[in-house]
């Protein structure tokens, strides 16, 4: 596995696969890999010839005191596992060379990125959406991965890809979760065991709606079901709910009933520092 720092030299190393008319596949990351990422790259490696992984902290999607001078780091464990399923190329820039003196431009998805997530941390989406388009076109890869875990990210990827023409497929992974049913989540390493298991209770609340529905077996109105998923988190002492929603798959829009492609998204903070999120399609 080729590790390299430099913008230049990983166009340079592309540019030659794509020559070879190699499928490239790409999987942006901020590092500190658990299983959730390795599937990302494991299906790049079974789909595509070559796959680039990057590994970047990126500080624009960040907002003041959240935790981006203490995000989980471990560059050489990192490097272990992605070369143990395969990866070609580890890209690991550095922020000043990815955003250099005078940078001054930036891409925002509008609609999709305005709820949820977008709602709680304004300017996410645009700092997710900005690096990755400086990254479509670094790599310039034919296949782009991301995790069904960031469900919302992962459709404004899509609408981005669509709206500047990047011939690029955006790829949805579903999400792996720990043998309980937990995530797995960079964020999970912030969690004391007692933590790690009230943390559940995310989790349990979507699979709470999930089961109305599949038990329903008709039209499920959104407000009762979110109404019981609160009262199962608000009875948990140090979750709190930052929002709980039952939205369309495309366009991210809430429900007021459960019908088509539609999926459940929710985040909770655990003892007010470690913000977590979850999702789960409400059909089969
Ligand atoms: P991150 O390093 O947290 O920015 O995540 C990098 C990529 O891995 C994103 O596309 C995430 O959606 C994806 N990812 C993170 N956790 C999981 C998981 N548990 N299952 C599937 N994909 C995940």
């Amino acid at each position: 596995m080729i590790v390299c720092r430099s913008i230049a030299e990983t166009r340079k190393i592309i540019a030659g696969w794509h020559r070879e008319s190699e499928v490239v596949g790409l999987v942006p990351t901020m590092g500190f890999f658990h299983d959730g990422h390795l599937e990302l790259m494991r299906t790049s490696v079974t789909r595509t010839g070559k796959t680039v992984v990057s590994l970047f902290v990126n500080p624009t999607q960040f907002g003041p005191g959240e935790d981006l001078e203490v995000y989980p780091r471990d560059f050489d464990g990192d490097c272990a596992k992605a070369r143990e399923v395969g990866v070609d190329l580890m890209f690991c820039p550095e922020p000043d060379d990815i955003y250099r003196t005078g940078h001054s431009t930036e891409v925002s998805v509008t609609g999709l990125a305005a709820g949820l997530c977008g709602a709680d941390r304004p300017g996410h989406f645009t700092g997710v959406a900005t690096v990755v388009t400086k990254l479509f076109n670094i790599v310039q890869p034919n296949y782009a991965f991301f995790g069904e875990k960031d469900f919302q990210q992962l459709r404004i990827i899509h609408q981005l890809a669509r709206d500047l023409d990047f011939p690029i497929w955006v790829v949805g992974v579903p999400i792996v979760r720990e043998d309980d049913g937990l995530a797995m989540s960079s964020r999970n390493a912030y969690l004391s065991d007692k933590e790690r298991r009230e943390a559940l209770v995310l989790y349990k609340a979507l699979m709470l709606i999930k089961q109305q529905v599949l038990d329903s077996q008709g039209r499920s109105e959104t407000d009762s079901l979110i109404r019981m998923a609160v009262e199962l988190i608000e009875k948990n002492g140090s979750c709190s709910l930052e929002y709980l929603s039952i939205v369309d798959e495309k366009d991210l829009e809430k429900l007021s009933i459960v019908e088509g492609r539609c999926r459940a998204l929710g985040a909770i903070r655990v003892n007010q520092r470690i913000r977590l999120i979850d999702n789960l399609a409400l059909y089969n």
